[in-house]
């Protein structure tokens, strides 16, 4: 049986003062997320429930199904139905765009859900005690008996089909598919959600839902050192009798802090952005590149998030300024200072930087 995927992205997202089924979370919006999801779970098509402010963006979101887009309601039972009607699947996997960090694996069971029992609803067993109240009086309420629904909810095209041409005042009242399933006489069979299949309704939500999608990153330096140069770390100018030679400042931390947060992003080194043959970065404050490669992960829908890097020098001591080096990544990156950690190292006088030829750092950053 083939699978379509009913993706609803025409829900009123401005309860949150922005779109948010359009704004990345980390990198990549909650429409391209979801539609990435169910492909993964075994769709073969979607069928995409857009707004006025949705369209755009569902029409030239590149998929590696064939697609279809349909006008969105005023009610999300609309924007079903609407959807339906241009649904060719034997099998509808009917979906919130909201819920972008649903599993294939939520998908692909409530997909096998509906081949073997004519539908899949996904929905979570409440753990919490809960209690209804009322005028002031409490009554607990038996939990074993409660399910939280969630999406999909996947059903045979026929019935789902049959079931949205009720007209009866209680199908009016349904907030989801299952609902209008049962008023139909069909029994919903549940398949297990999961806690991180939540929907995307406040900025709490984005916050946690950027947690899952961080990325890492890592990045490494050496510079010579050298006699009439200065010693630039971490944006900061150390007094010693040689400093490190380079095109630009030679900052080498802020070097290694730099490539891991392109790494993280999945661009390309500074090696490529700033290439050392440009004369416009001949002696380039590297704080100042640091603000460039920022950008450049903006321009990926990430933000710096965390950074741990080291320094490894036999001398100077470095202890006593890692305070204001951290202070200028905090004022570069835009993070608060105790999500950067600094830490110096010799190498007990072996290897190049041990006999001082040479300073080196590494990091590693993460960015969401
Ligand atoms: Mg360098």
């Amino acid at each position: 049986m083939s699978a379509t995927g009913i993706l609803l992205c025409a829900g009123g997202s401005t309860r949150m003062g922005f779109d948010k089924l359009m704004t990345p979370v980390s990198g990549k919006c909650a429409i391209a997320r979801s539609a990435e999801a169910l492909i993964a779970g075994g769709v073969t098509e979607i069928v995409f429930a857009v707004s006025e402010r949705t369209r755009a963006f569902c029409e030239a979101l590149p998929l590696s199904v064939p697609k279809t887009l349909v006008q969105g309601g005023a009610e999300r039972r609309d924007s079903v139905r609407n959807a339906i009607a241009a649904a060719t699947g034997d099998i509808l996997v009917i979906h919130d765009a909201a819920r972008c960090l649903v599993s294939p694996a939520i998908v692909r069971s409530s997909i096998a859900s509906a081949e073997q029992y004519g539908n899949g609803v996904v929905a979570l067993s409440v753990t919490d005690t809960v209690f209804l109240s009322e005028d002031g009086k409490l009554t607990r309420l038996p939990r074993e008996k409660l399910l939280r629904m969630q999406t999909p909810q996947t059903f045979r095209k026929a019935e789902i089909a049959e079931a949205y041409r009720n007209t009866a005042p209680e199908a009016a009242e349904a907030t989801d598919d299952c609902t209008l399933y049962a008023l139909a006489g069909y029994v919903p069979h549940f398949v297990a959600g999961s806690e991180d299949n939540f929907k995307l309704t406040t900025p709490a939500d984005f916050a946690r839902a950027e947690r899952y999608f961080t990325r890492y990153g890592t990045g490494f330096d050496t510079h010579r050192l050298v006699e009439g140069r200065k010693l630039i770390l971490g944006g900061v100018d150390i007094p010693y009798e040689k400093g490190l030679l380079g095109h630009s400042d030679a900052d080498v931390l802020t070097h290694a802090v730099m490539d891991a947060l392109l790494g993280a992003a999945g661009l390309p080194d500074i090696g490529h952005l700033f290439p050392d043959t440009d004369p416009a970065f001949k002696d380039a404050d590297s704080m100042v590149l640091l603000g460039k490669v920022v950008a450049a992960v903006a321009e990926k829908g990430l933000r710096p998030a965390t950074v741990s890097a080291e320094i490894i020098a036999q001398r100077p001591k470095l202890a006593p300024h890692l305070p204001g080096m951290k202070r200028r990544f905090a004022e570069v990156l835009g993070i608060p200072e105790e999500d950067i950690a600094l830490a110096a190292t010799t190498t007990e006088g072996m290897n190049d930087e041990g006999r001082g030829l040479c300073i080196s750092a590494q990091a590693v950053a993460s960015a969401r």
